[in-house]
């Protein structure tokens, strides 16, 4: 965490975007301006898309001087969009020589937007074409941020009334960057989204589950996508390193500090033809998940180019879905989004120059 910020090493100058409030403050008074330019500032970026310090009228000059001379407000445009006939919108950020990728989905009484926080994924789950396509980098704060100002600015008037960390990247390996940008998300100064309307899907990295849970109070999805550890195993590498039992353990130990996930938290499961999808399974998840307050969101798995994955037929979801309904959860079935614009879950694979990094956490 930046705690101190000092201007003589500083080796290019500062992207404001990069920090939240409390480390903009520190950024603030190292400059010797009072403590309410940190409110102005980013009040001009956040809710007048004004990134040019010389029209922020309400800072005096020579400050904006200072600002101009050691920092700089950088958003990263998106390069392409495409809308799907379902009004679905798939934006893509080129950084560099690569691509990221950010998803709009309009519906009656919500919008969402499903923002990426890695290029690429190292967890290489089986199912995913994201995975598929190997890792490159953490996104930086900024990259993150830049998603939703860019996407603000492109919907005009159009709300984003929800924010999902459920596109590019494992979030919790990258857990440092994406506490910043939550803080910014929630700040009513920054975004202004109360907790209830964010979602954080995760494949479960324990240690940093545990870290969040002392920071930030969002809702929770957890890619479990299995009933045992021989299945999750096979299709979820992850698996092997964090188990089923120590990660709904790590859940539950979130839900006791959870206003935000008040309903419980959601489980995510991908619905594969012949591998997890049988009514055994069923009754198999609803009893490892007797004791976690949760609803359960079955995915129909998406098709991506070279994977031997079959989805389960419609069929085959409604009796899985009915066991577990008949065990007392809240089950839904989820619409699958912009297909057309491969824009769907797990389609997202932007343009990534595989590094092939085994997985680290930074904690
Ligand atoms: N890395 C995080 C968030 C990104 S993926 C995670 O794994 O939770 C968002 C969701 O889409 C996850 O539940 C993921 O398992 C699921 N998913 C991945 N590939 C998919 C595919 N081909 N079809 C359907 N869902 C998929
Ligand atoms: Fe990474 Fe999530 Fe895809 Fe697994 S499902 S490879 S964790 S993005």
């Amino acid at each position: 965490m930046c705690t101190n910020i000092n201007l003589n090493i500083l080796p290019t100058k500062i992207n404001l975007l990069d920090l939240d409030e409390k480390k903009m403050q520190l950024f603030i008074s190292s400059i010797g301006a009072k403590s309410f330019t940190t409110e102005q500032i980013m009040k001009w970026i956040y809710n007048y898309n004004c990134h040019d310090f010389n029209k922020m009228f309400n800072i005096s000059k020579k400050i904006r001087n200072k600002l101009n001379q050691i920092s700089y407000i950088n958003m990263k445009n998106f390069s392409e969009e495409r809308i799907s006939s379902d009004g679905t919108i798939k934006w893509i950020t080129s950084l560099n020589n690569q691509k990221i990728e950010t998803v709009y989905i309009p519906e009656k009484k919500r919008s969402t937007l499903c923002i990426s926080s890695q290029i690429g994924c190292p967890l290489k789950c089986k199912f995913c074409a994201t995975g598929k396509e190997g890792f490159n980098r953490n996104l930086k704060v900024s990259e993150i941020i830049s998603q939703i100002l860019q996407a603000k600015i492109r919907l005009k008037q159009k709300k984003i009334t929800n924010i999902v960390f459920m596109g590019m990247g494992e979030p919790l390996l990258n857990l440092n960057n994406i506490i910043t940008s939550l803080n910014i998300i929630l700040h009513k100064n920054g975004f202004g989204l109360s907790k209830r309307r964010i979602t954080l899907s995760t494949s479960g990295i324990i240690p940093a589950l545990d870290k969040l849970s002392q920071k930030i109070d969002i809702n929770l999805a957890i890619s479990l996508h299995a009933p045992n550890n021989y299945i999750r195993n096979s299709i979820m590498p992850i698996n092997k390193k964090y188990n089923i039992q120590s990660l709904l353990s790590s859940v539950s130990k979130y839900l006791k500090h959870s206003n935000a996930n008040h309903n419980g938290v959601t489980i995510e499961y991908v619905m594969l033809h012949n591998i997890n999808d049988s009514i055994k399974h069923a009754e198999e998840l609803s009893y490892i998940l007797r004791n976690i307050p949760s609803k359960i969101n079955l995915i129909p798995w998406n098709v991506f180019k070279y994977s031997n994955f079959k989805c389960s037929s419609s069929d085959t979801i409604n009796v899985f879905a009915n066991v577990l309904r008949n065990h007392g959860f809240n089950t839904t079935i989820r619409k699958n989004r912009g297909k057309d614009i491969n824009a769907a879950c797990g389609q997202l694979v932007g343009n990534v120059i595989s590094r092939n990094k085994k997985p680290f956490i930074i904690l």
